[in-house]
C-alpha cells in the first residue's frame, strides 16, 4: 500500500503499517491506509532537506512558484466532487460543507498563488552614494507541517500554500484519523508539476510521524494546529535545536449579545456559531455571554431551535449537523457535560446521547445548553470541541468584555448590538484574534488568522501567513569600497 509521498514517489512505509479509517457517522470503513512511523518520516525529512539544498524549487521564481499553486487549485477545482466526498467520509461532516470547504482550499491556493512576486522586499535609503542597502525574502528552509481532523484539507492548504510559496520544502503530517484529502492534495501538487521532495506526505500518529518532525535537526519549522497540550510539548520540543514555530491551537470563543441586538439573527448566528460541524470549529461561539435583560426570551428561542437539530450522516439531504470524529471525543464531551452540571449548570437541552437507532453506529452528540455558567467551570474555560452552549450573563458593557476576555485563550468572538459605536468600542476591547460584528464565523482568506494568548503563536492567512514561512534578510553592499583608517598606521 503506497500512500506516502516521497522525494516525489509513493512508497509503502518501511513498517508496512496499515490503518483503517472508519466513518464516524455509522463506523463503515471508507479506507484503509499506509501508516508511516519514524524511519519514514526521516527519510521524508531527508528528501525535503536534499531538496532544499540543492533541488530546484527554492531557486525557482516566486511567480512561476506562484503559478503551480494557481495550476493545483485548477485541478483541485476539477476534482472538488473526490475531495469532499472523501472529506465527509472521513470526518462525517455534511457533504455541502466539505463542499464549501474545497470552495475555501481551492481560494486559499488562489489567494496565495495571486499574491506571488507581487513583494519583492525593500529597498533602504542609506544615505549615501557608496552603498545599497536592500531586504530581501528567503525561505526558511525544510517545514513540517502538523493539522487536525475538523478541518483536514483546510487546514492543511492554509500552510502548505504559503510554505510552498516562500520556496519551502515540506513534510505534511494530517490527523491520523483523516488521511484521505492529504494523499488527493499531494497528486494534485505532482500532476502540477512540483519537483520531487519538495512537498511530501507521511501519514501516521503524533509520537512517530509528529514528534520527529518537531525534534529532527534538519527541520528549521514546524507549524501545527491541533489541541492546546500538543501545541506546548511541540514547542517545547521544538527549543532544542531553536525552530521557528507556528501554533494555532483552538479558542473558547465569546459569543456577546446585547438586548438591542437584531433578535432573530443573533439567536441564529448563536446556534450556527456553536453547532456548525458540531462544535468541533476552533472558532466556535461555545460561550453565549448575554445581557441580562435579554437573557430568558434569548436562551428560550435558542434552547427551542437547538432542538430542531436533526443529526445524520453525511450523505443525507435532511442532516443538519453529523457526528463527532471518535468515540474518545464522544467520551470527553459528555465527561465536560457532566462536570458542568455537577458544578451548577442548568441542562436546558441535549446532555445524552441519541436514541434514534439510525444514530446508533456513530458517534452522535445532540446540540447541547448549558444555563446559569459560571468561569469557573470546567466546561466554560477548556474546549469541549463538541456541540456544547454555555450560557453567561452580564449586566454592562464592562462587565461584558470583562466576562469575555475571561479566558487563557484568545482565537476569535462576536459582538451582537445594533449600536455601532457600541460595536466598535466592544471589538476593540475583545482580546481575540477575530472578532465578528453582528455575524458569525465568515471566511475570509485575505485577512489574517491567529490569535491571543494560548491560542497560539503567529499568524495564518493573509499576508502575514506568508510571512510564517519566510524570513526577512537584509543585504547591504558597499558599491565603493575603500580602507576605513579607524587606526593609524
Ligand atoms: P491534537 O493536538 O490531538 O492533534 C493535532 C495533530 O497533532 C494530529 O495530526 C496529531 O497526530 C498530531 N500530534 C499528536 N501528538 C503529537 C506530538 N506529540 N507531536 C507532534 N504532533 C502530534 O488535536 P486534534 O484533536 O486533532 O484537533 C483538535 C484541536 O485542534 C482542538 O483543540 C482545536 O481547537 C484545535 N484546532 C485549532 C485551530 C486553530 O486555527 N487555532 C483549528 C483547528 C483545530
Amino acid at each position: 500500500m503506497a500512500h506516502l509521498y516521497v522525494d516525489g514517489e509513493w512508497r509503502e512505509p518501511v513498517a508496512k503499517g496499515q490503518r483503517d479509517i472508519r466513518c464516524p457517522a455509522d463506523g463503515t470503513l471508507v479506507a484503509t491506509v499506509a501508516e508511516g512511523t519514524r524511519p519514514d518520516t526521516e527519510a521524508a525529512i531527508a528528501a525535503a532537506r536534499r531538496a532544499f539544498d540543492e533541488g530546484p524549487w527554492p531557486r525557482t521564481p516566486e511567480r512561476e512558484r506562484g503559478a503551480l499553486l494557481l495550476r493545483t487549485a485548477d485541478l483541485m477545482e476539477r476534482d472538488a466532487k473526490e475531495f469532499a466526498r472523501a472529506e465527509s467520509l472521513d470526518t462525517g461532516k455534511r457533504l455541502v460543507e466539505s463542499e464549501y470547504d474545497i470552495a475555501d482550499v481551492v481560494a486559499c491556493f488562489r489567494h496565495y498563488g495571486g499574491i506571488a512576486g507581487t513583494d519583492a522586499g525593500r529597498v533602504i535609503d542609506t544615505g549615501r552614494d557608496d552603498a545599497v542597502s536592500r531586504v530581501v525574502y528567503e525561505p526558511v528552509g525544510v517545514c513540517g507541517l502538523i493539522t487536525p481532523w475538523n478541518y483536514p484539507l483546510l487546514q492543511a492548504s492554509w500552510k502548505v500554500a504559503p510554505a510552498l510559496l516562500a520556496g519551502n520544502t515540506i513534510i505534511l503530517k494530517p490527523s491520523e484519523l483523516t488521511p484521505s484529502t492529504s494523499v488527493l492534495l499531494m497528486k494534485a501538487l505532482q500532476e502540477a508539476g512540483l519537483p520531487a521532495g519538495a512537498a511530501n506526505l507521511v501519514l501516521g500518529t503524533g509520537p512517530e510521524v509528529g514528534a520527529p518532525l518537531s525534534e529532527h535537526p534538519d527541520v528549521d519549522l514546524v507549524s501545527f494546529t491541533g489541541g492546546l497540550e500538543t501545541g506546548k510539548r511541540i514547542m517545547a520540543s521544538a527549543a532544542a535545536t531553536v525552530k521557528k514555530v507556528a501554533l494555532e491551537l483552538g479558542g473558547k470563543n465569546p459569543n456577546v449579545v446585547f438586548a438591542d441586538a437584531d433578535f432573530e439573527a443573533a439567536v441564529d448566528f448563536a446556534l450556527t456559531a456553536v453547532f456548525l460541524h458540531s462544535g468541533q470549529v476552533c472558532s466556535a461561539g461555545a460561550r453565549l455571554i448575554v445581557e441580562d435583560a435579554l437573557h430568558d426570551r434569548f436562551v428560550d428561542e435558542v434552547v427551542r431551535r437547538a432542538r430542531l437539530i436533526r443529526l445524520g450522516g453525511p450523505f443525507d439531504p435532511d442532516t443538519e449537523t453529523g457526528a463527532l470524529i471518535s468515540a474518545q471525543h464522544l467520551s470527553k464531551v459528555e465527561a465536560y457535560v457532566a462536570a458542568g452540571i455537577a458544578e451548577g449548570a442548568v441542562l436546558r437541552c441535549g446532555g445524552t446521547r441519541p436514541d434514534d437507532p439510525a444514530l446508533a453506529n456513530g458517534h452522535y452528540y445532540p446540540p447541547t445548553v448549558l444555563d446559569a455558567c459560571t468561569q469557573d467551570m470546567s466546561v466554560v474555560h477548556e474546549e469541549s470541541f463538541g456541540p456544547v452552549l454555555t450560557v453567561e450573563r452580564f449586566t454592562d458593557e464592562d462587565d461584558a468584555v470583562r466576562i469575555a476576555n475571561d479566558t487563557d485563550y484568545g482565537l476569535a468572538g462576536a459582538v451582537w448590538t445594533q449600536d455601532a459605536g457600541r460595536a466598535q468600542r466592544v471589538a476593540r476591547r475583545l482580546r481575540h484574534g477575530t472578532v465578528w460584528i453582528n455575524d458569525y464565523h465568515p471566511y475570509v482568506p485575505q485577512a489574517e488568522w491567529g490569535g491571543f494568548g494560548h491560542s497560539g503563536v503567529g499568524r495564518e492567512l493573509g499576508r502575514s501567513g506568508l510571512d510564517e514561512y519566510r524570513e526577512p534578510k537584509h543585504i547591504w553592499q558597499n558599491i565603493q569600497p575603500r580602507p576605513q583608517r579607524w587606526f593609524s598606521g
